[in-house]
């Protein structure tokens, strides 16, 4: 076997092992099977890439393996952040890939330039190229002002910042990146290419700025997984300009799940995806938490209890407060103390609970939750009226009616848990403070809906001591 079919025998088995490696992850059951041959897959690239290099007697080995050794040096502690710390992580790794993209495309063209290559700089390839630095540096400098809104850092603006024309400027800009691209495809050795060049790269870092700064709050996840779909189709183009098949199929699959990923999340926040698409969402909505103040009404972990296990079904609704408490192996004792008692017990699902897509998932089955009693918001508002008791456990823009009937509310139809039609109510959270969103929430102020102030760990942690029996004292 000659040393390029090997290459393209690890490749192909590094393609298979990404695709199955999508589909594994699809499934909680199957979700670890999946990340692990998402590692294989891009250690065998990693491996074939080698393999290529030295069977064509190239002698630039040692830049691969000191890349490699840099990437875990910086991938490890990158690997070690907090779950809620993971969209904005996740937005770091976008902009290593995108910057890695048009570094690979700007050394290709200044290398072909220099070398006077017609051939090497035919217009397919100049096509492919000026598309790898467009989306590889706008993706870079988007990812990072993504990941430093979302890491809340002091200097950047977390609120969307918008000013007249924005949308026209920013195509303008756009429009004059894509027409310095037709140049230098048409002329991609005059003397003023390497300009032409340049200017795109400048227009393409001021591009992933403007892209973002009009963004903020809710939206920043779902932006994360449009850029997402950037950087893989930056890979796809760089995957033609170095005429590297598993760049295309693995930036092709990177750039679809990140565009579904992307849809999904529109979805279940009720986002028109044409406007995120072109970055010109995020409208500054107008907080009214600081209306009248109205009354709730907090009871005691002992009659929760009480009313708990008189429960045929309670309905547990986890939300970001669960994830910041880390309270789900307590949730967890709740659950079994409660089926012991004959209690059915599921769990209420929204798709965007916490901050970021299977968030709770993740935190339940850490908890070693059987994943039937996880069920879908679709699958389970049906049966909100037959719930004796709702338990929501540091949950609040995903359980607030406000979403179905306030037209003026920031959430208005975005789709919602309906825990106000249960029998009654106990809900999980420290303060009077509001969530995500900065807003009043209606289901706290209903009759049926009794608070249990205090951390969502402390409180369900008492709550499965007083289920089991202890009387606390
Ligand atoms: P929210 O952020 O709306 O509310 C969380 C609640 O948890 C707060 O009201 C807070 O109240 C309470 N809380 C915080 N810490 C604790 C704690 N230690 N113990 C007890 N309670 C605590 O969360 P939801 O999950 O309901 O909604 C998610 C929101 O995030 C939605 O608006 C969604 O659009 C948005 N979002 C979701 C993404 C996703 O992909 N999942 C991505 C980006 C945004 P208090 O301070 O009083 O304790």
């Amino acid at each position: 076997m000659s040393a390029e079919t090997l290459v393209q025998l690890i490749y192909l088995v590094s393609t298979a092992l990404f695709i199955l490696s999508l589909r594994w992850m699809s499934d909680p059951q199957t979700a670890r099977k999946g990340v692990f041959s998402g590692v294989a897959a891009m250690a065998l690239a990693v491996v074939g890439t080698l393999t290529g290099v030295i069977a064509t007697g190239g002698t630039h080995y040692w830049w691969i393996l000191g890349a490699f050794a840099l990437g875990a040096a910086v991938g490890y502690p990158l690997a070690q952040v907090p779950l809620t710390a993971v969209p904005q992580r996740t937005a770091l790794s976008h902009a290593f890939g995108g910057l890695a993209a048009g570094l690979v495309g700007t050394a290709k063209f200044f290398l072909y330039y220099g070398q006077r290559n017609e051939a090497a700089l035919a217009p397919f390839i100049v096509v492919a190229l000026v598309a790898e630095i467009l989306l590889g540096f706008l993706t870079f400098t988007g990812s990072i002002l993504a990941a430093g809104k979302l890491q809340e850092v002091k200097w950047i603006p977390q609120r969307p910042v918008t000013y007249p024309m924005q949308n026209a400027s920013n195509l303008a800009l756009f429009g004059l990146a894509l027409a310095l691209g037709v140049a230098l495809v048409l002329h991609p050795l005059a003397p003023w290419a390497p300009w032409a060049f340049v200017g795109i790269i400048l227009l393409s870092l001021a591009f992933g700025v403007l892209l973002i700064i009009p963004i903020g709050g809710a939206d920043m996840p779902t932006v994360i997984s449009i850029l997402n779909a950037y950087a893989g189709l930056s890979a796809v183009a760089m995957g033609f300009v170095l005429n590297n098949k598993l760049l295309i199929t693995a930036g092709a699959l990177d750039g679809s799940s990140g565009l579904i990923l992307s849809v999904i999340m529109c979805k279940a926040m009720n986002r028109s995806f044409f406007n995120v698409l072109f970055g010109a969402f995020g409208q500054t909505t107008t907080a009214s938490a600081e209306g009248e103040q109205k009354a709730y009404k907090s009871d005691t972990v002992e009659s929760a209890a009480q009313v708990m296990e008189q429960a045929n079904l309670v309905v547990i609704v986890p939300g970001y407060g669960m994830a910041v408490a880390q309270a789900q192996h307590k949730v967890r004792e709740v659950y079994d103390l409660l089926r012991k008692k004959g209690v059915t017990v599921k769990f209420a699902i929204h798709p965007v609970a916490g901050r970021m897509p299977g968030h709770m998932n993740v935190l339940l089955a850490e908890a070693e939750i059987p994943y039937e009693d996880l069920m879908e918001m679709s699958e389970i508002n049906g049966d909100m009226p037959q719930a004796d008791v709702v338990l929501v456990i540091g949950a609040n823009d995903v359980v607030n009616p406000a979403a179905r009937s306030d037209k003026n509310s920031p959430i208005y139809g975005m789709p919602i848990i309906d825990a106000d039609k249960a029998k009654t109510v106990y809900a999980i959270k420290r303060s009077k403070a509001p969530g995500f969103a900065g807003i009043d929430n209606e289901l706290y102020f209903l009759d049926k809906t009794f608070m249990l102030f205090g951390d969502a760990k402390t409180v369900v942690g008492d709550l499965a001591r007083k289920l089991a029996g202890d009387s606390g004292h």
